[in-house]
């Protein structure tokens, strides 16, 4: 989904909305004017921040620990 992050250049809000072809005419929804400009996409940047302890844990045999060669938890 090509969702843009949009900067209003009249009342300097910024918003997200979703657009459709190269150069679309996005309107601020906070005043309503036309005078936007793009800034960068924001969608992909926001899925990252998951931490990804559990799916690391491929290779590690122990459970009761994070190490990977534990020899306490046997
Ligand atoms: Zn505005």
């Amino acid at each position: 989904m090509p969702i843009f992050e949009f900067r209003c250049r009249n009342c300097n809000q910024e918003f997200e909305k979703l657009v459709f072809g190269a150069d679309p005419e996005v309107e601020c929804p906070h005043c309503g004017q036309g005078k936007v400009e793009k800034l960068m996409s924001v969608c992909t940047a926001k899925v990252g921040g998951k931490l990804t302890s559990t799916s690391s844990g491929a290779s590690s045999s122990c459970t009761g620990c994070a190490a990977t060669s534990c020899s306490t938890c046997g």
